[in-house]
């Protein structure tokens, strides 16, 4: 058989070649060996047996008795299990130990306890003791098995067998912590002839009970105590095997019903046998139950309840966490890579649902407080993996909206034909709307996770980015007007400055006053929908003023370059000294008086520099001032010092002027000399 079994453990072979199926439901397995220990093997037997899952829909019987008195016959025949029967050729000896085998067809864990009859042949009764006490604390039924004939003889093995039950039993489930366990004793006399009935025997066995419990030295305060506070009894009887095999089969048959049959009223499954170990945790339960006993501890059933609700919850605790990491690692990457995952509270919340529903199914049927604290504990864990993805997403999703709104900016503010504060208002709605959605879905409920506070984050930030962008939009429009300024201010001076009557700068003040309120009309109209605040608007008029002044500045310094400026005076002298009144060029006779002409047209010229050198309206109402704090808020410029842009020629540049000017006009005056001398040579 070793070949076909999948696991290959010897201990779990189909005996006696009975099945040509390999079942594993018919594997039998020693869970206590010769050398008392337990075997490692036992969770993994209860699932291969189908049982692992079935909580507490499962029983576990155990049977006692003398050796050799067809125990293992009865249990293969009650159950269907595959224990060991003793070769009736050979004779041989059974061994000492525990098997434990599935029932065929039912949730039914069968423990057949075997052991040399110590008694008998004067062994010491230690494995006796320690698996009548292994299986008090794990069954619901305890199968006592003997002949009829053994029945009244007090002092025969059975009794011996029973008085060690009854004292084991007084030191387990006599003691207060351990006072609910409840067992029910099934008398099954074999061999039964038919002669003495079933009651009789009955009252036989109950009768010396009776006085093997009067006998038995028992702790004071469980004195009074008495078998039925323990034990529920049960009898029948089995006729024999190999004279009547018929009735034998038929009478095994109904005691069969007796543990399949639910509904009947002489069920020997009683809720009330029952040790609530979920079938999940009995391995890890019987194996600390036997350590205990093993090494002659005492007994204490909720200590080994809790100690295998901290083992099984622990257990079904870290299997629901791994496969929710397996679940949680597919999103990881896209999350750290900084992608914001659609859906990602959704499958977070699956993820944890399922696991904490993995985890009650099979941990809520342990002790109470440690599911509860083992179930915080797990839900602590779940929560410290999620949070890591949902900050990972929050601030993705910050990233990308910020993004977004900034693309939103650029699309809008594309053309000629916008609206600026439209398009801020616009794109910073649908950028925080989807920011606050996005992030109300990957909250988990059950935790306090918070988004407000990177919401709050992302606000100044768009804030920050709309206001650059309208600064940007401000200046782009001031730089505009500006230069609409300098063009419509540039025939207006150069007109004037030619001119250089007296009201020049009356006229070019009065232009360049006109040109301005004009552009800051045109600022304000734009300005509108950029919700400026009144100080940027100030700021940006304060801007255009000084830039417009600066741009006429720039005009009247181009228009009084030295050469250009000298040209002007050139011709003011011309104009008065070459031509006279009506314009007419002048042709110089010897006796016109030509020092007295050029001087005159020379001093008027000369008078004409004071004019130039400051911006000064005749129209007082006319002069034009900058606050002295015009600093220029948009390129940062320094400040402009108005009084002096008043101020064209300096003092000594008038003088360096007129001395220059001198030289030219002397240049004519020489020339005019000349030409007189040639017409009187011709
Ligand atoms: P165990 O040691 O108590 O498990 O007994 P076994 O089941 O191994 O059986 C011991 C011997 O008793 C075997 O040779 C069986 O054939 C025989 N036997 C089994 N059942 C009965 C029975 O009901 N009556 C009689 N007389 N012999 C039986
Ligand atoms: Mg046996």
């Amino acid at each position: 058989f070793a070949a076909t079994q999948p696991n290959g453990t010897a201990a779990t072979a189909p005996v006696n070649g009975r099945t040509s199926h390999y079942n594993a439901a018919t594997e039998r397995l020693q869970i206590v060996d010769n050398e008392k220990h337990f075997t490692p093997d036992l969770t993994k037997q209860i699932e291969r047996w189908g049982l692992r899952d079935t909580g507490f829909e499962y029983n576990i019987v155990a049977v006692f008795g003398s050796q050799s008195t067809g125990k293992s016959t009865l249990l293969n025949r009650l159950f269907g299990t595959t224990f060991d029967v003793m070769d009736e050729a050979k004779r041989q000896q059974t061994t000492k130990g525990i098997w434990m085998c599935r029932g065929e067809g039912m949730n039914v864990m069968v423990m057949d306890v075997e052991g040399t009859d110590g008694r008998e042949r004067g062994e010491d009764q230690d494995f006796e003791r320690k698996s009548a006490l292994f299986s008090l604390a794990s069954s619901e039924v305890l199968i006592v098995n003997m002949w009829e004939h053994q029945i009244g003889l007090y002092n025969g093995a059975n009794m011996g067998l029973l008085k060690t039950v009854f004292e084991v039993n007084l030191g387990l489930f006599g003691k207060k912590e351990n006072s609910s366990g409840r067992t029910l004793l099934l008398f099954v006399i074999r061999d039964h002839i038919g002669s003495t009935p079933l009651a009789n025997l009955q009252a036989t066995i109950t009768t010396d009970l009776s006085r093997l419990w009067e006998g038995l030295s028992k702790p004071a305060e469980l004195k009074d105590q008495q078998l039925s506070d323990y034990f529920d009894l049960e009898f029948t009887t089995l006729p024999h095997k190999l004279l009547v095999p018929d009735k034998f089969d038929a009478g095994v048959q109904s005691l069969r019903r007796r543990f399949v049959d639910k509904g009947s009223p002489d069920y020997l499954f009683k809720p009330a046998y029952h040790k609530w170990i979920p079938a999940d945790g009995v391995a890890f339960y019987m194996e600390g139950i036997w350590e205990q006993v093993q090494s002659n501890k005492d007994l204490d059933l909720p200590t080994q309840q809790e100690l295998l609700a901290q083992f099984r919850c622990d257990e079904i605790s870290a299997g629901a966490l791994a496969e929710f990491n397996e679940q949680v690692k597919s999103q990881k990457r896209p999350i750290e890579a900084g992608q914001v995952v659609q859906g990602l509270g959704q499958m977070m919340k699956n993820w944890r649902t399922q696991a904490l529903t993995r985890y009650d199914r099979d941990a809520s049927r342990y002790h109470k407080a440690v599911y509860n604290r083992k179930r915080s504990d797990l839900v602590a864990a779940l929560d410290a993996v999620l949070s890591p993805l949902f900050l990972g997403q929050l601030k993705n999703l910050h990233k990308y909206c910020l993004v977004q709104f900034k693309k939103s900016l650029l699309d809008g503010l594309k053309g000629e034909e916008y609206d600026f504060g439209d398009v801020v208002v616009k794109g910073r709605a649908k950028w925080e709307n989807k920011f606050k959605e996005t992030a109300k879905e990957a909250v988990v409920e059950g935790t306090d996770w918070v988004w407000e506070d990177e919401m709050e984050l992302l606000r100044e930030e768009i804030q920050g980015v709309a206001d650059q962008c309208r600064k940007d939009e401000t200046k782009k429009m001031v730089n505009q007007i500006e230069r609409n300024i300098k063009k419509h201010i540039a025939d207006p001076v150069e007109l004037q400055l030619n001119k250089g009557t007296e009201d020049m700068w009356d006229e070019i003040l009065r232009s360049f006053i006109g040109i301005l309120s004009k552009a800051e009309e045109a600022y304000l109209t734009k300005a509108k929908s950029f919700n400026c605040t009144e100080e940027e608007n100030e700021s940006s008029l304060a801007t255009l003023r000084k830039r417009a002044w600066q741009g006429l500045r720039a005009k009247v310094d181009e228009q009084t370059a030295d050469a250009v400026f000298l040209s002007k005076l050139r011709g003011h002298f011309e104009e008065r000294f070459r031509y006279d009144e009506q314009g007419v060029p002048r042709v110089w006779k010897p006796d016109d008086d030509i020092d007295g002409a050029f001087k005159k047209a020379k001093e008027a010229t000369l008078d004409l520099i004071p004019r130039y050198a400051d911006i000064k309206p005749q129209d007082s109402s006319l002069e034009f001032t900058l606050p002295s704090d015009s600093a220029d808020s948009l390129s940062g410029e320094p400040e402009l010092d108005f009084e002096a842009s008043l101020v064209v020629f300096s003092p000594t540049k008038q003088m360096d002027l007129g001395n220059r000017f001198r030289k030219d006009a002397d240049a004519y005056y020489v020339e005019a000399k000349r030409s007189t001398v040639a017409s009187i040579a011709q």
